[in-house]
């Protein structure tokens, strides 16, 4: 999917670890992905994302780690 349909089915903003500070959320999507101003892991709601689900992605955590890509990468 585009990162558009991603932005309107991402719960990032009903994750106890969000943090609003006007940025995009799908963070799994973007590049690099990791949030400005997220820095704490307080559970992550990913794993029961539409989004992750229909994009087979296979990490968590997309705003403090960064994006599907870059955590792949990283292996
Ligand atoms: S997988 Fe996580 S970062 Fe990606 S759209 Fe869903 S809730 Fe947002
Ligand atoms: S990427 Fe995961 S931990 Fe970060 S705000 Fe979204 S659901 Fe929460």
């Amino acid at each position: 999917m585009d990162k558009k349909k991603g932005i309107t089915l991402c719960m990032c903003r009903m994750c106890p670890s969000f943090v609003d500070c006007k940025e995009e959320i799908a963070f799994c999507m973007a590049e690099p992905g990791t949030s400005g101003c997220i820095k704490k892991e307080q559970g992550c709601l990913c794993p029961g994302c539409p989004v992750q689900a229909a994009e087979n992605f296979r990490h968590v955590f997309y705003c403090t780690r960064g994006s599907e890509a870059g955590q792949s990468h990283d292996r």
